[in-house]
């Protein structure tokens, strides 16, 4: 009986950690099972990348003429089926020369999800950024950050890289002042931000803002994921 006992504790046991150990896996910003993650580039220069997830919405003008004005270029991970709500913004985007990236169809957790699913996810929404006009490979990023097994697995057979986040001022602070100064405290050369201004009623405008503002101002350039890893140091 008391062997019994100890046996189903330790069972217990492994579980949780298994489960632990799953967890930490499928919210991992800096690894995976297969295949390339970046989450930050080291440089020497004084380079960052803001990256935008969600959209194409109907904020795409505004972001794009931010962008403009500070001369920066940004990476936009779009979701399908907002692509094929709002074509003509997709294609905005593409002209003003940024970078887009796959942020699957529909948006949902990939982590208990089957490879005809992720598969599908990931062609309906590469052929309306093609559709677009985007030539340039397309990086892709998970919903909610997310991933297990199945995903990185089909992400590598395809070679195609997983690209997520350093600094999220969205998950550890709450109002423009604070976000702001969340990427202020924490910004360094190759730094990737994640920031979401697409269903956005003008705080995260103004975070972004502030961000191109106050960086422009201590000389750091901004710059597409493609352009950032091209000045990658030699290791
Ligand atoms: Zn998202």
């Amino acid at each position: 009986m008391k062997k019994k006992l100890l046996w189903s504790g330790l069972a217990i046991c492994c579980l949780m950690f298994l489960a632990i150990g799953g967890y930490k896996l499928m919210n991992a910003r800096e690894f995976q099972l297969f295949g390339e993650l970046t989450a930050k580039v080291e440089t020497d220069e004084k380079i960052v990348a803001l990256t935008f997830d969600d959209g194409p919405s109907e904020n795409v003008p505004g972001i794009l003429s931010l962008l403009d004005e500070y001369q920066a270029k940004a990476t936009f991970f779009l979701i399908g089926q907002d692509i094929a709500k709002y074509p003509e913004m997709a294609k905005a985007i593409v002209d003003a020369g940024h970078q887009i990236g796959n942020h699957s169809y529909t948006h949902t957790r990939m982590v208990v999800k089957s490879p005809a699913f992720v598969k599908k996810e990931l062609s309906l929404t590469d052929d309306l950024i093609r559709d677009a006009g985007y030539e340039g490979d397309i990086d892709f990023r998970p919903p909610f950050g997310k991933k297990l097994v199945v995903l990185p697995w089909m992400l590598n057979n395809q070679k195609r890289e997983t690209i997520m986040w350093n600094i999220e001022p969205d998950t550890y602070a709450s109002s423009v002042e604070e976000k702001v100064k969340y990427v202020l405290d924490n910004i360094e050369k190759g730094s990737i931000i994640l920031l979401h201004p697409m269903y956005d009623d003008g705080e995260e405008l103004q975070v972004m803002e502030t961000i191109l503002k106050e960086l422009t101002e201590q000389n750091y350039r901004f710059v597409t994921i493609d352009e950032l890893q091209k000045h990658a140091n030699e290791n």
